[in-house]
């Protein structure tokens, strides 16, 4: 037993020591271990705390969550996000910390939204989540979520990881508001290098010149630019690679389909960052219409201008100061005053004014007394009509006008006057013409009325009855000159519409010797009467003229030569064929100037250049002195104020005598010695 005992002890000492060398080489196993563990601790502390200073400094969001959910770690940005950074977020789903902040309550819901979704995807998966601020700003991040799995498909945890691309966003938006104004801009957006090749072209630039973007990428600007402005484009080029924009520009371009058209081109450097051109931006405007407008408004501009212009009236455009805004070149002209001078100037004092001479006196005065009617038309806004006033002239002078006043009314108030005026000075002196004439018509007729009452007198007296042939001739003489008396009315109508130049003259082809053979019948009762004896010596000579006139100019100026001779006293009718003198004009009136010349001759017949008839009616009458030699072939003017009474003239008939042979292109003129007598001389082309 003790034997038994013994070996027990042994192998209990033997068990033991072996246990012990085991227990041992454990203890040391896993002292290793626990070394080995802290070390890998340490080791796993330290790519910790590396890795959170890692995940701290970057400025993306990142987040790690279980596969339950709920955040483990999260980097100071996604904390800073959520204005979490104070709360401990560990173990906490989006829900949980949702409750604590609850602004974003809704931001962290689309989270957990966005993270069941990729769990589902089962693979990353990648969003945009916007995220409203406390400050009121908007947050865009470019979110990536990576789901994890265990081998057996269990969820482990996701990865949330993202990108602040607010900014980036912003921006895109702005190029594309940026682009989409450029887009939908109704103006041509090119934009080319400084070479001038084309990189950008909008729709504006598509209808502008017809072209797409595709036919025009890559080749030059200067498809544009029109044949006859070949240096443009270049010159343009040049500037703007010294950096000088051009604004506004007009020009013409070339369309696709040929055609021209007007653009106003602005041309802009495009700089980089460092400031150096490194392209061009030009927009162009289609002003086509523009230009059509202004050509239409210029044409119409021009029109008016013209009629203006061309206006015989005088206007004149008043202001509501009474200052004149306008004037055309007629009112100008009428008041001797340039249209500078009259612009700006007070109607009143220009015009309308007050001046020291006498008339001007009385106008003046009477001017004083009546209110201005442009200013009634002005305060008023009436129509006013004048038909007997003066204006006035630069020089001082007055002239007789008739005008009217208009108001000029812009929506219905009055902002001035339009005062359009005539000269009446023609006028006037056509009505003192009206007033010439009938004194004409009652001196010519008096004439033959008296060659008609000598003849019938002589016939009632009974004298001739026992000379029936002269009785006869004494008819004869009546009936002639009461024929010549209805022509003569007739004529003196034609005349004066000759004066007018209304009418030809009737010319036919006369003998000179029957007109004055005609005058002088005409003119023997006369003469008989005042015992003057006519002598006729005539020329036969054709001349191209109206016989009626013709020796209506004679049996005035035999008329007169018998009215100013004393009985007893003969006057001569002669005729001669003359050389024509050029310096005869200088014994004479200029008789031609200015008369219209009928030289429509009969076709067998042309004028005589070389010879004139030269017709002289000589008395030995009274004469007429020197100084009115001259005038009394003047209307109405006489030697004598007494002849008209004296002698029944009334000083019209030596007028119509040098209008009638003015008319036949001849010339008339007298020559004189006081107390001895006169010649008339008339001078007449005639016919070879
Ligand atoms: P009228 O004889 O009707 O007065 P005229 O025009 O024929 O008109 O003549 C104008 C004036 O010329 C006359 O009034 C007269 O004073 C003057 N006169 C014309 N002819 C002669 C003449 N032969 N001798 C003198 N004076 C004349």
């Amino acid at each position: 037993m003790i034997k038994d005992t013994t070996e027990n002890k042994t192998d209990l000492i033997a068990s033991l020591k072996a246990t012990n060398a085991q227990l041992k080489m454990e203890i040391g196993e896993r002292k290793r271990a626990e070394k080995a563990l802290q070390e890998l601790v340490k080791t796993y502390q330290e790519t910790s705390l590396k890795l959170r200073t890692l995940i701290n400094a970057m400025p993306d969001i990142v987040c790690f969550k279980d596969g339950t959910g709920k955040w483990l770690e999260a980097n100071k940005s996604m904390l800073e996000l959520f204005d979490i950074e104070k709360l401990d977020y560990h173990g906490k789903s989006d829900a949980e910390l949702a409750e604590s902040t609850p602004f974003y309550q809704d931001a962290l819901l689309n989270c957990q939204y966005s993270d069941r979704e990729a769990w589902n995807k089962r693979s990353l998966s990648r969003g945009e989540e916007v995220i409203q601020k406390k400050d009121g700003t908007v947050k865009i991040y470019d979110v990536i979520k990576v789901p994890l799995f265990y081998e057996d498909g269990k969820r482990n945890g996701i990865v949330v990881l993202g990108r602040d691309i607010t900014e980036q966003k912003q921006t895109e938006k702005a190029m594309m508001r940026l682009a989409s104004i450029v887009e939908s801009s109704n103006d041509a957006i090119i934009g080319n290098t400084l070479a001038g090749i084309i990189h950008s072209w909008n729709s504006g630039a598509e209808k502008i010149y017809g072209y797409s973007i595709y036919e025009v990428k890559g080749r030059s600007i200067s498809m544009l630019a029109v044949p006859e402005r070949p240096n443009e484009i270049p010159q343009i080029l040049a500037n703007i690679t010294a950096g000088i924009g051009i604004d506004n520009y007009e020009t013409v371009h070339l369309r696709k389909d040929g055609k021209h058209i007007d653009v106003a081109l602005t041309i802009s450097p495009i700089k980089d960052t460092q400031d150096n051109v490194i392209g061009v931006s030009t927009i162009a405007r289609d002003i086509s219409d523009r230009k059509q407008v202004e050509q239409s408004l210029e044409q119409l501009r021009h029109q008016h201008q013209l009629i203006l212009d061309s206006a015989g009236e005088g206007i004149c455009v008043i202001d509501m100061f009474c200052k004149i805004s306008f004037v055309n070149p007629a009112a100008a002209r009428m008041t001797g005053y340039t249209i500078k001078e009259l612009v700006n100037n007070d109607w009143s004092f220009i015009i309308y004014k007050s001046q020291t001479n006498n008339k001007a006196d009385i106008i003046s005065t009477q001017k004083k007394s009546k209110t201005c009617p442009v200013k009634t038309t002005l305060e008023k806004g009436i129509v006013c009509q004048v038909t007997d006033d003066f204006f006035g002239r630069r020089d001082g002078s007055f002239f007789p006008v008739e005008y009217v006043s208009t108001p000029i009314v812009e929506q219905g108030k009055i902002i001035g006057a339009v005062v359009t005026f005539k000269d009446i000075t023609d006028r006037l002196a056509i009505e003192q013409m009206k007033d010439e004439f009938i004194s004409v018509v009652s001196h010519e007729l008096r004439t033959p009325l008296a060659s008609i009452h000598g003849a019938l007198g002589l016939l009632k007296s009974g004298l001739l009855n026992q000379a029936p042939e002269r009785g006869r001739r004494m008819l004869d003489i009546a009936v002639a000159n009461t024929d010549r008396l209805v022509r003569l009315v007739n004529d003196i109508l034609d005349l004066e519409r000759l004066h007018s130049n209304q009418v030809t003259m009737l010319k036919q082809t006369c003998n000179v010797s029957e007109l004055m053979m005609q005058a002088a019948n005409e003119m023997q009762p006369i003469a008989e009467k005042t015992g003057v004896s006519l002598s006729v010596t005539p020329i036969d000579t054709k001349l191209w003229g109206c016989a009626d006139k013709l020796i209506q100019t004679l049996t005035n100026l035999l008329s007169n030569a018998i009215k100013y001779s004393s009985t007893g006293k003969t006057v001569w009718l002669t005729a001669s064929k003359q050389l024509i003198n050029q310096n005869q004009a200088d014994n004479s009136n200029n008789l031609t100037s200015g008369v219209q010349s009928d030289r429509t001759v009969a076709p067998t017949y042309r004028i005589n250049s070389d010879y004139q008839v030269l017709i002289a009616v000589k008395d030995r009458g009274r004469g007429i002195p020197a100084d009115k030699i001259e005038t009394i072939f003047g209307r109405f003017q006489q030697v004598d104020a007494s002849d008209s009474r004296q002698k029944g003239g009334t000083g019209l008939g030596l007028a119509i005598c040098r209008s009638i042979v003015q008319q036949h292109e001849g010339k008339i003129w007298a020559e004189s010695t006081l107390g001895k007598g006169s010649t008339f001389f008339v001078a007449l082309p005639i016919l070879d």
